[in-house]
């Protein structure tokens, strides 16, 4: 009896399914009536489109593509008219934080990537106005083909990667406004009502509106950044000038944890003294260093017995690679940019085993030399490291590259040998970011890489860490989960779930999430005071939950 009231069940809820997503198929018909039938794609299966490394995929309604901001108002009215839940995105490359797949089930995705005009520009003030579909690459060709000296915010990620999708997301890169939100001054979209919203200054027609972040009375432009209030149709960014000269400076701290955190505390002091000219700092552990430099060791990873830590201290030693390696970013004229290095080299000489400066012309040094030597096997780390500070310096003058994408296929995937065709969501690499906000102090830092070692050896995951600063107060660590897709999805997904709980008990927890961890945020599993606040703004501006249900909100319980 209890067998047959379960099929039955099954039998109900399958057919319920099957006609449930018949009307949707039929809806999507009608949108296709409004906006063009070329502007729809029927696809349940929103990984088919937008695949994450991270694994993540969600059963999706179709994809909207709109042309203008008539289409997109057209797509809101339909999914008001049919209940649908819509799911804006840029170029849907959000790799490892869940690709282009929407937090909840069953939404719409509005792909904005067909807008991608370049809308206005001053080239005396560096303003510019874009739209979602404006990649990175598109902003970098566009500045070099006019000759306009600008950086383009770029990121290690790929050219392809949009500037908008990517700022709302509060990415961040190392040209110098590292935090990519902080160079968005104005923000249009469309709301769940359909209606427009736009700064009240730029709908004055004031001419500053565009340079002036954040304009008067209440910022509201907040709300579309890791919110979920709107399609965001357009966005003006600030540039900065490039100045004429970069520099990149690449550390060993001496291997003892006293002199780390003497190396941190220079370094946060030097940000703090010389403002807009040291403009970034990174840090490296000893696994990342490892995995940069060797291949993942395939055949022992097999063994059951297979000692992470142990092969990770071999190989270190075997490389004489260091516990930890930092890179300094400086920006200035020829001048300031020299003798503000100098002073970060005198300052952390005491504490590091080495220190080189590597300007424009040692660049070029290097990249000759590399064009010499033989591509021999004890030279080919060498060279491959050559490679990595050139290229290194290239993004550090705004340009883009895929190349910092082949870290994503270090344990899994099939690296494609044209570097522009690099995909980690398509390719088969396995990767969920982990981006926890720190104190940068010493203490802090290695606090934190104890606990992912810790973690990560619970799970069997490499416990690789890099670190960025966002502000002379605080840096962003970045734990790259990787994992075999075809073998250890869920130890991955147990790891990032033991890192935020492990990090959220020694006080830490990511600023940007992977859409399955945005409901874990709050305190003690109660609505936090920030959460009700936020759920009674979007009673008012998006009533029936139209826009990204899901999107940074803890989910119903
Ligand atoms: C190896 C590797 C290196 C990486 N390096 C970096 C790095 O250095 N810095 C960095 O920041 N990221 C990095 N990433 C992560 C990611 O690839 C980039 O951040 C990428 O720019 C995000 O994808 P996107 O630009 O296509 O944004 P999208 O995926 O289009 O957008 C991200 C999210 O923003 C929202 N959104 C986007 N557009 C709109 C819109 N028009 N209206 C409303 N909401 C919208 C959506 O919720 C969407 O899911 C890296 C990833 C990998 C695998």
């Amino acid at each position: 009896m209890g067998l047959f009231i379960y099929l039955n069940f099954v039998y109900v809820s399958r057919s319920y399914q099957h006609y449930w997503l018949a009307g949707q198929v039929k809806a999507l018909d009608t949108l296709a009536e409004h906006i063009g039938k070329d502007k729809v794609i029927h696809e349940h299966e929103s990984r088919a489109l937008y695949p994450c490394p991270s694994q993540a995929a969600r059963h999706i309604i179709g994809v909207a593509k709109p042309h203008n901001i008539k289409d997109v108002q057209a797509i809101v009215a339909w999914a008001n008219t049919h209940n649908i839940k819509l799911y804006p995105l840029s170029t849907g490359r959000n790799w490892g934080y869940g690709g282009g797949n929407p937090v909840e089930e069953d939404c719409l995705i509005v792909d904005m990537g067909d807008m991608d005009q370049i809308r206005n520009f001053d080239p005396d003030l560096g303003s510019i106005t874009l739209q979602p579909g404006v990649t990175q690459g598109d902003l970098y060709n566009f500045l070099t083909d006019h000759s306009y000296p600008f950086f383009a915010p770029v990121t290690g990620s790929s050219p392809h990667c949009s500037l908008i999708g990517n700022a709302l997301e509060r990415g961040y890169g190392v040209t110098p406004i590292t935090d990519h939100f902080q160079g968005i001054t104005e923000v249009k979209a469309v709301l769940a009502d359909g209606s427009i919203y736009q700064g009240q200054l730029d709908q004055m027609d004031v001419e500053s509106s565009k340079l002036a972040k954040w304009g008067a009375g209440p910022y509201v432009e907040g709300l579309f950044s890791q919110g979920n209030f709107g399609i965001v149709v357009e966005a003006t960014i600030k540039l900065e000038a490039k100045t004429d000269h970069s520099i990149m400076i690449i550390f060993k701290p001496s291997d003892d944890a006293e002199d780390f955190e003497q190396v941190v505390r220079i370094s946060r002091e030097l940000m703090q003294t010389q403002k807009k000219v040291v403009s970034a700092i990174k840090y490296f552990n000893k696994a990342y260093s490892v995995a940069l430099n060797m291949p993942v060791p395939r055949d022992e990873l097999a063994a059951p017995d297979f000692d992470i830590t142990a092969w990770l201290n071999d190989a270190s030693k075997k490389h004489r690679l260091p516990e930890w390696l930092g890179l300094i970013f400086i920006y200035g004229n020829d001048d300031l940019a020299h003798i503000a290095a100098r002073e970060c080299k005198k300052r952390l000489a005491p504490h590091c085993k080495s220190i080189v400066i590597f300007d424009r012309k040692k660049i070029k040094l290097a990249r000759a030399a590399n064009k010499i030597l033989p591509n021999i096997k004890p030279l080919q780390m060498i060279k491959a490291q050559i490679d990595t500070v050139s290229a290194s310096y290239d993004l550090l003058r705004g340009m883009p590259q895929s190349r910092f994408l082949k870290a994503a296929y270090w344990r899994a995937g099939e690296l494609p040998d044209n570097q522009d065709d690099y995909h980690p969501g398509r390719d088969g690499c396995g990767l969920i970011w982990y981006a926890p906000m720190l104190p940068m102090t010493g203490k802090d830092l290695l606090k934190f890489e104890q606990i992912t070692k810790d973690v990560c050896a619970r799970h069997g995951i490499f416990p690789v860490v890099s670190m960025t600063t966002i502000s002379e107060q605080c840096i962003t660590a970045l734990v790259p989960i990787m994992f075999d897709p075809a073998t250890e999805s869920e130890q991955a997904f147990a790891c990032h779930k033991d890192l935020f709980e492990s990090c959220q008990a020694a006080g830490s927890l990511p600023y940007r999430a992977h859409i399955d961890s945005m409901a874990w945020y709050g305190a003690d599993n109660q609505t936090t005071h920030f959460q009700s606040a936020l759920q009674k703004a979007k009673q008012h501006i998006d009533a029936d939950g139209l826009m990204s249900p899901g999107r940074y909100q803890r989910r119903k319980a």
